[in-house]
């Protein structure tokens, strides 16, 4: 019997990402094929053969087959997508996961590869009886060099744990999202994660010094290499960084960790109109140069929605737009005294309204949970349509007005929040529950118009199920040719994550 109040906090250590989920519907969503009109693909069929042979080389308590066991596994985190998987294999080792897509592969099973099930467009859970394989269990940390800082672990380590243990050691994870105490590694990979400090440590294509992959025919690719350089051939680590498991199963991790830093300041800005963020942000390159590491922003609706929704306190008053800007450097007193600098200047030029500076951890973290937590607060009044997009800074802003404008006769919140230092903007639709009329009032009209800014209709989390049919907006034909080209020859039984990334 399947039991939805499982859902609610399935695989979510985080305080505030369980509060959001708490909030969550407990209505189940629709299955994906029925509700996006999907056919299935000729895969085989699950037999009882196969779920003897999966226990024959994990054991009875890691080929989880029970329904309502199996239910949480099938839903995505922001309850839009439902697959219909029978079998969750939560493997323990490289050789476990080898064997089981030798095996699919063989038997044209279909898999769906899933980390912390955290994505938000629904790559990480099945359409169809796609075999889920989870790594929950390959968790351990493998070695950490504590002079270059390369750290070598599983897929399926939970970033926060990463981070935490690497801070014990004077080093940070390179990099920070709102879903890190239940995203793994893994997932962070093959979605090639952004997230909030993307503008000081760089995207993981320069930090994964090298990884472990697993091929859809089960054959183990070996690039687990720590160097910093290695130009010998192609490099083909990069392969898996962002193909959401399409390409490959990830494994193991080799990353760079940098220098946990000695002095960290954050200030919270109110901003009156979008202009004078741009202004801001050109003044935080050259005012705040090496120590800026965030460079956020959040209008209205984002923050006092959040801070409505999960009962935080704002530290400042109401504004058009907030801003929130995170140093990270060597000298407490310089760095906080920069900061300051920069609020008391932008605020005698009027470009600054209000805000504040702050060094103290728990004054931070408050500060930081109200930006974190805006992904997940709209689930609590509703329906929540996400968008991840990028767009020129000029334009930057220009969707939500004209999403705003577009949706004035509907019952529609549209908020925008992001990361303007990677021109990266996060837009939430919120509205009383899922139909399809706003579906079809939002795409492929927000793509579009990502298309004319000149934009990508995914600045960080990826294609998935929910956007193949739109990469086009972003990418040409002769480059998704090369993608179709490289998908068949490394998995020519299309058995990794079907109905994902590629358009047929
Ligand atoms: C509150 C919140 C905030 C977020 N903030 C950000 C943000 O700032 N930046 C950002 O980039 N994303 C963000 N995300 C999206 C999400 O957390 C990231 O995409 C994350 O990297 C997904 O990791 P995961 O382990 O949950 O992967 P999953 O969701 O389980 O999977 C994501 C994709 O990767 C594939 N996959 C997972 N593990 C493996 C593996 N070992 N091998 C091969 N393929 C695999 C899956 O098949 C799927 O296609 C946020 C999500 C939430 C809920």
């Amino acid at each position: 019997m399947i039991r939805p109040l499982s859902l609610f906090i399935f695989n979510l250590n985080k305080q505030n990402v369980k509060t959001q989920v708490k909030f969550a519907s407990t209505v189940l969503p629709q299955f994906s094929s029925e509700k996006y009109g999907v056919k299935r693909k000729s895969f085989g069929v699950l037999q009882p053969r196969d779920i003897d042979y999966f226990k024959s080389i994990l054991g009875e308590d890691r080929v989880v087959t029970d329904e309502s066991d199996v239910l949480p596994f099938n839903i995505d985190w922001i309850k839009n997508c439902r697959g219909q998987s029978k079998v969750v294999l939560k493997p323990k080792t490289t050789e476990e996961v080898s064997k089981i897509l030798s095996y699919c592969n063989g038997k044209r099973l279909a898999v769906c590869p899933q980390g912390g099930n955290t994505g938000l467009v629904g790559g990480s859970v099945p359409v169809f009886d796609e075999i889920v394989l989870n790594f929950n269990l390959m968790n351990k940390i493998i070695s950490l060099d504590e002079i270059s800082g390369a750290l070598v672990c599983e897929s399926g380590c939970v970033l926060e744990n990463l981070d935490d243990y690497v801070r014990e050691r004077n080093l940070i994870m390179p990099l920070d999202l709102g879903a890190k105490g239940s995203c793994h590694i893994g997932g962070n990979v093959s979605t090639n994660a952004g997230g909030l400090r993307l503008l000081r440590y760089g995207n993981l294509h320069g930090s994964v010094l090298g990884l472990e992959a697993v091929k859809a025919d089960g054959t183990v690719l070996d690039c687990l290499r720590t160097l910093k350089k290695d130009n010998t051939g192609y490099h083909l680590k990069h392969l898996f960084i962002g193909s959401e498991g399409t390409l490959g199963v990830v494994t193991k991790v080799a990353i760079h960790c940098p220098a946990l830093p000695k002095a960290v300041s954050l200030g919270f800005f109110g901003v009156e109109n979008f202009e004078n963020i741009l202004n801001l942000y050109k003044r935080a390159k050259t005012s705040l140069g090496e120590i800026l590491s965030a460079f956020e922003m959040a209008d209205n609706g984002s923050v006092s929605s959040t801070v409505k929704n999960l009962k935080l306190s704002n530290p400042i008053s109401d504004y058009p737009f907030y801003v929130l800007v995170e140093t990270h450097g060597s000298d407490e007193t310089h760095d906080s005294e920069k900061l300051s600098r920069f609020l008391s200047e932008g605020m005698e030029s009027g470009v600054i309204v209000d805000g504040t500076v702050t060094s103290e951890p728990a004054k931070m973290k408050t500060i930081w949970n109200i930006r974190e937590s805006i992904a997940g607060a709209g689930l609590v009044e509703g329906y929540s349509f996400k968008y991840d997009v990028s767009i020129p800074l000029r334009n930057y802003y220009d969707l939500v007005e004209l999403l705003r404008d577009r949706l004035k006769d509907h019952q529609a919140k549209v908020y925008g929040y992001g990361h303007v230092g990677d021109g990266n903007i996060h837009i939430n639709v919120i509205v009383p529950e899922y139909t399809k009329n706003m579906y079809s009032m939002l795409e492929p009209y927000i793509f579009e118009e990502v298309a004319k800014l000149k934009g990508s209709i995914s600045a960080e989390h990826g294609v998935g199920f929910r956007k193949p049919q739109f990469i086009h907006y972003s990418k040409d034909e002769s480059a998704l040719q090369l993608m179709k080209d490289l998908k068949k020859s490394m998995d020519p039984n299309g058995i990794l994550n079907p109905y994902k990334v590629l358009p047929d």
